[in-house]
């Protein structure tokens, strides 16, 4: 009873990011315990995603196979019952729209405290979980000492585990009978203009309210075509209807972890930097030398992006 058992994520045939992060929070709370990590794969195609996430940190894959996709039902009872048979500290699960969706009844089916939304996790004679609140302009750090306990985990808060080793895997037997869920995935409808998911993007250059009216728009376009970036943006952009709100980066929009992000007359708000704060260079571009995108940014330039920016295509063109 030192383990952590920590439950994958999956959208349309494809792991997800968070998953990979969770291997690293799940090991280091594991290593912290002393205990091991089981990682549980539920639904769809369990053999593929269990070769995906055979990783360091990772000592026994559970696979469940029942379904193609996320059930709330499938999800709440099978990690319930994983739970019940492995006897583990921890369960973490992500803070994603699915974990959102199940953590909360598989805390209550095994009577557990559940901590939401962790950004950072430590053991010390208890649970010591870092949350965020007002938007990110508080950290709070909330010692549990009652065990065991549930965790959901904040996307792009933890580096993701890549190096493949093998790992065990074992079939776990759940009994589950989707005519009798009464919740079931119809099918999927991207929001906004579904194209592009920028979440997944390298480099991206995104644009904020600096940019003062939708026409000048196409000067944005232009720095992306010549450098092969993605365009995302700030809120007032897209509540403005100028760009759909799939390119929306922050609480309300979207978490980004590119290798670039390049910030075009952003001040920096924090519910924008809850979204991107994770990229690996910050660059940014703002006329008003105490925004506070700089306070982040690793390169900053203070100038008027009508002049930085057709300087930056003609430089890439
Ligand atoms: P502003 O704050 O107006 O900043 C514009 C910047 O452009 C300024 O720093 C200015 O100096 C600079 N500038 C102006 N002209 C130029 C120029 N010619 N050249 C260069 N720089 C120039 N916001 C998000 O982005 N994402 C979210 O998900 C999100 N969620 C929210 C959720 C809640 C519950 C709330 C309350 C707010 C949320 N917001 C979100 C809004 C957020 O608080 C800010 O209002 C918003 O991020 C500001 O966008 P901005 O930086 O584009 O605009």
């Amino acid at each position: 009873m030192s383990d952590v058992l920590a439950v994958a994520d999956h959208r349309r045939g494809t792991v997800r990011d968070v998953s990979f992060e969770m291997v690293r929070a799940g090991h280091e709370l594991a290593d912290d315990l002393g205990g091991d990590l089981h990682l549980a794969v539920i639904a769809g195609d369990v053999e593929g995603f269990a070769a995906d996430l055979s990783l360091e940190g990772v000592d026994t894959i559970h696979t469940v196979e029942a379904g193609e996709e996320f059930n709330h039902d499938l999800y709440a009872g099978a990690t319930a019952a994983l739970f019940e048979q492995l006897a583990p500290t921890a369960v973490l699960m992500p803070n994603s729209v699915n974990g959102l969706d199940y953590a909360p009844a598989v805390a209550n089916r095994l009577d557990v405290p559940l901590v939401t939304d962790a950004v950072d996790l430590a053991y010390d004679d208890g649970l010591v979980a870092t949350r965020e609140m007002y938007g990110s302009k508080v950290e709070t750090t909330l010692e549990l000492s009652e065990e065991p306990f549930a965790v959901t985990v904040r996307a792009g808060e933890w580096e993701a585990v890549e190096d493949r080793v093998d790992v065990p895997v074992e079939a776990f037997e759940y009994d589950f009978d989707e005519s009798a869920s009464g919740a079931r995935v119809q099918g999927f409808q991207e929001v906004g203009a579904g194209d592009v998911d920028i979440a997944d993007a390298e480099f991206l250059v995104s644009i904020g309210r600096g940019i003062e009216e939708e026409e000048n728009l196409e000067l944005i376009e232009e720095l992306a075509e010549v450098t092969g970036a993605t365009m995302s943006s700030s809120r007032p952009i897209v509540d403005s209807g100028w760009l759909p709100k799939n390119r929306q980066v922050g609480q309300s929009g979207k978490q980004v972890t590119p290798d670039v992000y390049l910030a075009i007359g952003i001040s920096g708000a924090v519910q924008h930097v809850a979204g991107m704060k994770g990229a690996e260079t910050i660059i940014a571009i703002n006329t008003d030398p105490n925004a506070p995108i700089f306070d982040i940014a690793d390169y900053g330039i203070v100038g008027d992006l009508f002049d930085v920016v057709p300087a930056l295509i003609e430089q890439f063109d």
